[in-house]
């Protein structure tokens, strides 16, 4: 079968990329090796950021240039006035609250936070402050960052190119025939179940598989050692919790970054992340909840955590490597042979992500309209599910520090 492109991959990027890919005519299809998502997507916080996180120095650094555009990208595609279509993704929040504790250092930061960005911190009246916020001592400000479900986005996606979509099983039914380092001439996927066989043969092969692209690079003959992961141990809490998105911001730092959900059986769940679960990594997962209380309890006053649950989860963030091992600026593409490569950095990002490997595609397979009737009964990939809905997961009562604390009002 004759294509203009493979995608390897099904989060953002991969997803983003094959809307692009076939609006432009394209004949292309997405492999994805487990379930869409899984990995960063659907572990993500899902919040749009538009660059303030990376100003906290008082700077326009190029991070936060590269992404000052993606909310105004981001909210079009939401209210189905830009590409992708993503009416069906649901939004959490309309924004995020940004406060500070009571350190000098925090509010340092408060000030750098404005610099040449579009999407600016607008300081709230204490009436105005969301229940959870009333109590912080800081000044607490608003900002109008979206935050998504990332799983219903690979949801409205995987909806919208069902027939483009195809399950590999990476171990065993996957060759690539490789013309020189990084030159493949065929995708060979072999379906175990039935024993099918299917050849693609693509004019261009994108990688945008996350963690999975350096073992993609490695079968393609190229160098594996050009990414880099960063761990996270992130925390989660459920039971009868105030709703909150956002940060505290002390100094250049991101102390917590809380962003909230309710779950299938009508629980409100919190999901922490920031410099807690960058320093977390190292901790057991009943000492990080342990620290996590504390730390809740230091930077939101007044929020009670009486009968709630925690847990914690581990993934890594997967993105081109850079010298010191830091976050890279924006979106990362290496292009060798027909194999493009591409890490997003950010979720927001992947808008970038899509336009610099789609504008290097073209639409030249075929003149005739796509057709999926080759792969009409191939198996399909699901969407990964979100981390607090997996059935395995472990939780354990509120850690002791909450518990013994002086009694404090909780947020109405
Ligand atoms: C805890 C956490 C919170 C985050 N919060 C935010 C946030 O709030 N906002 C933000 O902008 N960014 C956030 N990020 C970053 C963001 O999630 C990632 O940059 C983004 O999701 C990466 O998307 P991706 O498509 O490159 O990779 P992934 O989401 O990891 O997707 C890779 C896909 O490729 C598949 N795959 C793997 N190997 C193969 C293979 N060999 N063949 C085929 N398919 C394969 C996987 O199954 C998966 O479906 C967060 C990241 C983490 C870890």
């Amino acid at each position: 079968m004759r294509l203009d492109a493979v995608v390897f991959g099904g989060g953002v990027a991969g997803l983003w990329l094959l809307d692009r890919l076939a609006r432009q005519g394209c004949h292309a299809v997405l492999l994805e090796a487990g379930e869409l998502g899984s990995g960063q997507t659907v572990a993500s916080q899902g919040i749009i950021h538009g660059g303030l996180k990376y100003t906290l120095q008082g700077l326009l650094t190029p991070a936060a240039k590269s992404i000052r555009g993606m909310p105004g990208v981001w909210r079009d595609a939401l209210l189905g006035r830009g590409m992708p279509n993503l009416t069906r993704t649901r939004v959490r929040s309309e924004c995020c609250y940004l406060w500070q504790t009571d350190s000098l250092t925090s509010r340092a930061g408060m000030i750098g936070a404005r610099v040449g960005l579009q999407i600016k911190p607008e300081t709230l009246s204490a009436d105005d402050r969301p229940d959870a916020l009333r109590q912080v001592p800081g000044t607490v400000a608003r900002l109008a960052e979206q935050v998504i479900c990332p799983r219903s986005f690979l949801a409205d996606l995987a909806g919208q190119y069902q027939d483009r979509l195809l399950k590999i099983d990476v171990a065993n039914g996957l060759r690539f025939r490789l013309q020189s380092p990084g030159e493949i001439t065929a995708v060979e996927l072999t379906d175990l179940q039935s024993g099918r066989e299917l050849v693609l043969t693509p004019r261009q092969v994108v990688f945008t598989a996350g963690a999975g692209n350096a073992a993609l690079r490695k079968m393609a003959k190229l160098d594996d050692a050009v990414m880099q992961r960063r761990p996270l141990q992130m925390v989660l809490v459920r039971g009868e919790l105030p709703a909150l998105n956002g940060h505290c911001v002390d100094g250049a730092k991101t102390r917590v970054t809380i962003t909230c959900d309710v779950d299938a059986r009508g629980r409100m769940v919190w999901q922490i992340g920031g410099q807690l679960a960058e320093d977390g990594v190292a901790m057991t997962p009943r000492a990080l909840t342990q620290r996590a209380a504390q730390e809740l309890q230091s930077v939101l006053p007044g929020v009670s955590f009486d009968q709630t649950e925690w847990s914690t989860y581990k993934t890594d963030r997967a993105e081109g490597a850079t010298s010191q091992g830091s976050r890279p600026e924006t979106a990362q593409v290496l292009c060798a042979g027909n194999v493009t490569t591409g890490w997003p950095t950010k979720l927001a990002l992947a808008p970038v992500l899509a336009n610099e490997i789609a504008s290097r595609i073209t639409a030249e397979a075929s003149s005739a309209p796509f057709q999926s009737a080759a792969w009409a009964d191939w198996p399909r990939p699901a969407v990964a599910l979100l981390p607090w809905e997996d059935p395995h997961r472990q939780w354990w009562p509120q850690p002791k520090s909450t518990m013994e604390a002086t009694p404090q009002r909780r947020a109405a």
